[in-house]
């Protein structure tokens, strides 16, 4: 019967990155299948690596490669509290004016909030726009008929 290393190690295509061939989910993390229980893959491989992880701790890929599950390429952040200085626009999240705590406990940024809120709305007005100028050639046509 092979084992869980056997069965990992057929997943991944090994070289300067170690790319998951396997499961993903839909943020296109690497996702072992291990008889019905979805695991994290990279948390797989690095605890078959021989390194140890706490349950409130994850791994963050920091080779920029969201395949990639080779353990010297992920850092070790914790779960909970705040990992980033910064949101991921590189707005302050230092700045307690900037954040506010999303409903999952997490320290979010509010500028990012702000900026998805007008572009909803930015997108809203563009679809209502758009159906003004159906209707006004639709109308163009009849009277010209
Ligand atoms: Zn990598
Ligand atoms: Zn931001």
């Amino acid at each position: 019967m092979p084992t869980q290393k056997d069965v990992l190690n057929k997943k991944i295509e090994k070289g300067e990155h170690w790319f998951w061939k396997g499961e993903v989910d839909k943020r296109k993390n690497p996702i072992f299948n291990q008889m019905g229980d979805r695991l994290q893959a990279r948390r797989v491989v690095w605890v078959q690596q021989g390194n140890t992880l706490e349950h409130e701790e994850i791994l963050f890929n920091k080779c920029g490669e969201k395949s990639c599950v080779l353990p010297a390429h992920q850092k070790v952040t914790l779960r909970t509290g705040q990992r980033h200085d910064t949101c991921s626009k590189g707005h302050s999240l230092l700045d307690s004016g900037n954040v506010y705590v999303a409903p999952d406990g997490r320290v979010r940024c509010q500028k990012c909030k702000r900026e998805r809120t007008y572009e909803s709305q930015a997108r809203t007005i563009q679809q209502k726009n758009w159906i003004i100028k159906q209707l006004t050639e639709e109308l163009e046509q009849l009277k010209n008929r």
